[in-house]
């Protein structure tokens, strides 16, 4: 299962058994975080107080889905890489419409959550971080000692 949330809530997920997948997301203010081990059983545990999204695998007895919080509601939609499972109403020949509701709802509050994370990632500060090795940037590679780099921030 892979998730991604607000840094500061980085240690909610960790207690469930998340690591942080990148190291270099460390200092970012949103981080993405992967547990191999986690079935679908943690959906049961999920935070459904601060806001964070994700997916999960298929198991033994659950195909794989999504889930999302945007820190009140929380949903959790089965999809697959070539997008939503509907539920089907086979006497019908109709979707069933509580499939496509949650469906709905689960759009409805990604957007949020994108909106949010996309608002703090722009926040983060623009500054370059030099490499004592290298005394270039490893963010953007500049070097400390360019005469642009005082007027230039970091494009990462
Ligand atoms: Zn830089």
């Amino acid at each position: 299962m892979s998730i991604t949330c607000r840094h500061i809530d980085q240690s909610r997920f960790e207690r469930l058994g998340f690591v942080v997948e990148y190291a270099e997301d460390e200092e970012s203010a949103v981080t993405e975080m992967v547990d191999a081990e986690a079935n679908h059983g943690h959906c049961e545990e999920m935070p459904t107080d601060i806001p964070y999204y994700g997916s999960y695998g298929a198991g033994d007895n659950y195909g794989p889905g999504h889930v999302v919080c945007d820190g009140k509601e929380y949903e959790d939609v089965p999809a697959t890489s070539d997008g939503f499972v509907v539920a089907w109403n086979f006497t019908s020949g109709r979707p069933m419409l509580e499939s496509i509701q949650r469906i709905r709802r689960y759009l409805k509050l990604e957007r949020k959550v994108n909106k949010l994370f996309k608002a703090l990632r722009e926040k983060e500060p623009k500054e370059h971080r030099f490499s004592p090795h290298t005394q270039c940037c490893i963010k953007c590679g500049i070097s400390a000692n360019d005469d642009l780099v005082e007027n230039r921030p970091c494009i990462k």
